[in-house]
């Protein structure tokens, strides 16, 4: 097993970190957005006392607020002056050069800023540079520019050296004047080139770090073209069959991806390995073979990226007992088993798929023995269940679930986790015989959640005792 040699933390987000940690012991602290695109590091902050916000407008005046290492337009800046809000500026020095060099060039060009429009620190940088200013992710949005008499490039920092490249190339036919300052961050090419030339050396790639992360799934959509990849959040998504064929295996790790998570996730690689290493030696003929066929030659680069753990839009082609067949643009088609079709009446997913349906699946396994790309519906909806389930333990919203089982203790619910009302949380009164309530529908409100450690508790009681304090009060309203 191989590690990248640049992996994990960069600089700037490390720096964000400190300085948030400082920050929190002086006072109450948000930051704005998420710190870090990694859930499990958000959890840790969470519990440190730093919360995420989403606008300045969830920010009481004179609070502390950590500006992220993506960095935010200048009006944030001027909003927080205003309202006496403390500032602490964790914007990475390396996109504060961006900044400053989008509003100096911003006078006398347009500014195109190669990277993903909806991304913060495009966001931000766009910003900076005002209204004269666009953002292009591909080739073919640079193709549709009109001429321009002078234009200025610069780059997320994030972004892939071969695509802004090519772009630059194609803005060469758009202008006469073509200021050109590649602000891609080593920290990313290095983790790039890490990640490329491990991928050609192993037969599996493992890439840890948030889904949400730009350049975690950029590393993750780089492995892919060259081996079997697969991205995960945490160790406890490895799945053995992964490592079947394989003789060598990489690990590389995103720059928001702390150095506990890989750690996780190498040992639990060793772990699989060290138990794997009699299934590798009976199989050494059929590893020879997939050495001989070369199989990931065949992948062309214009193909989407596909790699463990990357979700993909399909259309539902084929429907059998066993699964579902969906077209997902790739070389093969993908399959759902059936088990994996389940979703959860929480996000109302739970409707029987038809042909001609759009659908998403989170990919498990690039190929399986006959070539299709397996899916898994069902591990998409408890993603989306995991965040919708943060959610109503944020807002104490009131939501209905089927009692799906009674134990000694109380009754469980499905919502994309298995949930937890005690007996106690059920009625405002004692009650006795809790069989009675399976398969029955509850008005339910999340008391706990804690996804680390699988705990979902609900209480009906909550409401009913809401709703008994407020009859008494307009009661004694009325008195
Ligand atoms: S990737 Fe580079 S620019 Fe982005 S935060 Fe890290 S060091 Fe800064």
């Amino acid at each position: 097993m191989l590690k990248a040699k640049k992996a994990g933390f960069c600089f700037g987000v490390k720096r964000a970190i400190d300085m948030a940690e400082k920050a929190v012991v002086n006072g109450k602290t948000k930051s704005l957005g998420s710190l870090i695109h990694n859930q499990q590091v958000v959890d840790y902050l969470k519990s440190k006392g730093i919360e995420p916000a989403d606008s300045l407008e969830e920010i009481t005046d004179g609070e502390q607020l950590v500006i992220r290492s993506h960095g935010v337009p200048p009006e944030i800046y001027r909003e927080s002056q205003k309202r006496n809000i403390k500032l602490i500026d964790a914007t990475c020095p390396y996109v504060q050069k961006t900044q400053g060099l989008a509003a100096a060039l911003s006078k006398d060009n347009y500014v195109i800023v190669v990277g993903d429009k909806d991304h913060p620190e495009v966001k931000g940088i766009l910003g900076w540079a005002g209204q004269g200013s666009k953002a292009i992710n591909t080739l073919d949005e640079a193709k549709e520019l009109p001429y321009l008499p002078s234009i200025a490039v610069l780059a997320q920092t994030t972004q892939h050296q071969g695509t802004f490249s090519s772009i630059v190339e194609e803005l060469k036919k758009h202008t006469d004047n073509l200021i050109v300052h590649n602000t891609i961050c080593k920290a990313t090419e290095e983790r790039q080139a890490a990640a490329q030339a491990l991928a050609e050396e192993v037969d599996v790639m493992i890439v840890a770090g948030g889904r949400s992360s730009s350049n975690t799934r950029k590393l993750a959509a780089i492995c892919s073209q060259i081996t079997p990849t697969y991205l995960i959040e945490t160790a406890a998504e490895i799945q053995k069959i992964w490592f079947k064929d394989a003789n060598c295996i990489g690990l590389t790790a995103g720059a928001s991806t702390p150095d506990w998570i890989i750690e996780e996730v190498y040992t639990k690689m060793s772990e699989i390995l060290e138990n794997a290493n009699e299934v590798v030696v009976e199989e050494t003929s059929e590893v020879k073979k997939m050495d001989e066929t070369n199989i990931m030659d065949s992948f062309e680069d214009e193909l989407p990226s596909i790699y463990g753990g990357a979700i993909v839009k399909g259309t539902v082609v084929k429907i059998t007992d066993e699964e579902v067949f969906l077209d997902i643009g790739w070389k093969s088609e993908g399959i759902i088993p059936r088990e994996e079709l389940d979703a959860t009446s929480v996000l109302n997913l739970d409707e029987p798929v038809k042909i001609g349906d759009e659908i998403s699946a989170m990919v498990t396994r690039v190929e399986n023995k006959e070539g299709y790309t397996v899916l898994s519906r069902k591990k998409v909806a408890e993603q989306e269940a995991r965040e919708r389930l943060a959610e109503l333990a944020e807002s104490k919203e009131e939501i209905q679930a089927k009692v799906t089982g009674v134990t000694k203790g109380g009754l469980l619910v499905e919502l994309g986790m298995r949930g937890f009302i005690p007996a106690s949380q059920i009625e405002t009164r004692y009650v006795e015989d809790l069989n009675k309530y399976l398969g029955e529908t509850l008005r339910l409100r999340v008391i706990e959640y804690d996804p680390g450690q699988k705990k979902l508790i609900l209480s009906q009681k909550a409401i009913l005792m809401e709703e008994l304090e407020k009859k008494r009060e307009q009661l004694l309203e009325n008195l």
